[in-house]
């Protein structure tokens, strides 16, 4: 069995301050068990999110990082300043960084293996526009995007990350997929992992939705056989929504 994840995506919000009084938060009214938890928070919040969850189950992540270790790359963060702060997860390929940053799949991979040498677990993320899903091309982009992103990777490292598929379309507009139609891309992810990756690694591997998941439809989501949990953004700002989801998950 798989042990659903629920990460919220803060994106670019929270102060430091605003990060500490959600995790107060949250630490009161954390009494769920048996869900992973993570908070992707922005790299100036991360120290101090970390010191205010030490001894609670709820962990930390980037949302971002470089492929290389060190250099001259002005603006950049590595993996191992993130995990010396304590960060377990990174987002990678999110579709707003492939979509205002240059992210591509080939940078994605070169993060995925990086993350995955440092020790970091990424939520590489995949998903189709809207054009793309009218033109029938969905199960195409997630499969060269999954492929891309997995590319040289063992199987063994493959089966411990987690993918969020995440259809642009979907994405802080409040126009959810349904959860069947979420299901049956994310079935294909798994596939793709499997024939690549063999099939004990597909059924270890999981899988996420994203794209305006609440606490209202969260169980919708969770109900379905290939979906192991939700990468969240709006619904995660607020400590009580963030617990709602994991109590739903
Ligand atoms: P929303 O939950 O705000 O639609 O954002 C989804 C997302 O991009 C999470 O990474």
């Amino acid at each position: 069995m798989r042990t659903p994840i629920i990460a919220g995506n803060w994106k670019m919000f929270k102060t430091m301050a605003e990060a500490r009084a959600f995790a107060q938060e949250a630490k009161a009214g954390n009494n769920t068990s048996g869900v992973q938890k993570v908070i992707c928070a922005p790299f100036t919040a991360l120290a101090a999110l970390k010191e205010e969850l030490a001894g609670t189950d709820i962990a930390i992540g980037a949302q971002n990082m470089h492929f290389e270790e060190q250099g001259a790359y002005t603006g950049e963060i590595s993996a191992s300043m993130l995990k010396e702060i304590g960060v377990d997860y990174v987002i990678l390929g999110h579709s707003e960084r492939r979509q205002y940053f240059n992210e591509t799949d080939e940078t994605v991979n070169k993060k995925v293996v990086a993350a995955l040498a440092a020790g970091l677990v990424p939520i590489v993320c995949v998903g189709e526009s809207l054009e793309q899903r009218e033109a029938g091309e969905t199960a195409d982009v997630v499969r060269a995007q999954t492929e891309g992103a997995f590319a040289g990777v063992d199987a063994a490292q493959v089966a411990d990350t987690v993918i969020a598929y995440e259809p642009i379309w979907a994405i802080g507009t409040g126009k959810s997929s349904t959860a069947e139609d979420a299901n049956e891309t994310i079935a294909i992810i798994r596939s793709v992992i499997g024939e690549r990756f063999g099939q004990a690694t597909a059924e270890k591997v999981r899988i996420q939705y994203g794209g305006s998941v609440k606490p209202e439809n969260i169980a919708s989501y969770m109900a379905q056989p290939d979906i192991d949990g939700a990468l969240v953004g709006g619904a995660s700002l607020v400590a009580d929504s963030y617990l709602q989801l994991v109590a739903g998950a």
